[in-house]
């Protein structure tokens, strides 16, 4: 028997083409909600996968680092579905430098994707939201932050610095719509393997001379006592318990999902 725990709502997945976001726009499609893709690179495959789950499918390639172009793409789902009742800001990037390295249009381009994005998009999300169930609310908006919401690591400014901010705009989401059916949580994953993570690994084997694999097991010994990657399709079903009639009162949590990295 297919769940349809979802069916009817509409989730918008930024940065959904790959990795974290990709995993999490399939767990909420196995659902039944249609779906907002965002992203770049390849978008065909990624729709495929989700049309093959039996939903609906749109696409908007936003540039998240533009405020003009995500509120494009919020009209645009409004468009198309209706309205968003789930929205998961999850695009974000990387760059490693020691702070007097970091380039400055790295440490903008950062900021800009990985916070500001979601403060737009959560801003324009909000009032059909707040309207919705006769008034009294709903809606669920899932922040994708990190362990580096927690905690820091070296050489990660920017990074760390944003993902530290998202879960404080989640705190903030969460009291604002405290006695609406609006819902606003964060999840902070430890190391998953991602195209985003693979260029990490693939930095620290070419520095050290090392094959994949024995920068790979050098890169969760540091971090994850776990010894393991979380999975997207793990991080997903997550995003479906915050979703579900169990999540309707949890508000302004950052749950770590990170092989213990954070209980250290
Ligand atoms: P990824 O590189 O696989 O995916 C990133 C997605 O964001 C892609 O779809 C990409 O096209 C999109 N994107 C990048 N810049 C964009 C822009 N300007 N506009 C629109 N889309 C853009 O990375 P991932 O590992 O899946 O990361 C997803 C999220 O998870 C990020 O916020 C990241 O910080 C977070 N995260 C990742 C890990 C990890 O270990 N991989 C751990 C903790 C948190």
């Amino acid at each position: 028997m297919q769940i349809t725990l979802l069916k009817g709502k509409t989730a918008l997945v930024t940065g959904s083409t790959s990795g974290i976001g990709l995993g999490i726009a399939k767990a909420l499609a196995e659902q039944g909600a249609n779906i907002v893709l965002n992203g770049f690179g390849d978008v065909e495959g990624p729709r495929a996968e989700i049309a093959a789950l039996g939903v609906k499918v749109a696409y908007h390639g936003a540039d998240m680092s533009k405020p003009t172009e995500i509120a494009d793409m919020m009209a645009y789902a409004a468009a198309q579905f209706g309205q968003v009742d789930i929205l998961v800001n999850n695009a974000g990037i990387q760059h490693v430098a020691r702070i007097e390295d970091f380039p400055t249009e790295q440490w903008d381009a950062i900021i800009a994707i990985n916070l500001s994005s979601a403060f737009h998009a959560t801003r324009l999300a909000l009032p059909a939201m707040q309207k919705a169930n006769g008034g009294k609310g709903w809606g669920r908006i899932i922040n994708v932050a990190s362990a580096h919401g927690l905690v820091a690591s070296a050489e990660k400014s920017a990074y760390v610095a944003s993902k530290h901010a998202i879960v404080g705009l989640t705190k903030v989401t969460a009291l604002e719509n405290a006695t609406s059916g609006v819902t606003c949580n964060a999840i902070c994953p430890g190391w998953v393997l991602t195209p985003l993570v693979q260029k990490q690994v693939d930095a620290r084997a070419a520095a050290g001379g090392i094959s994949n694999e024995a920068a790979t097991a050098q890169l969760l010994g540091e971090k994850e006592p776990s010894l393991q990657f979380t999975t997207p399709a793990e991080l997903g079903a997550l995003a479906v318990f915050f979703c579900s009639p169990a999540g309707n009162n949890v508000r302004g949590v950052a749950w770590n999902m990170d092989g213990g990295w954070t209980a250290q």
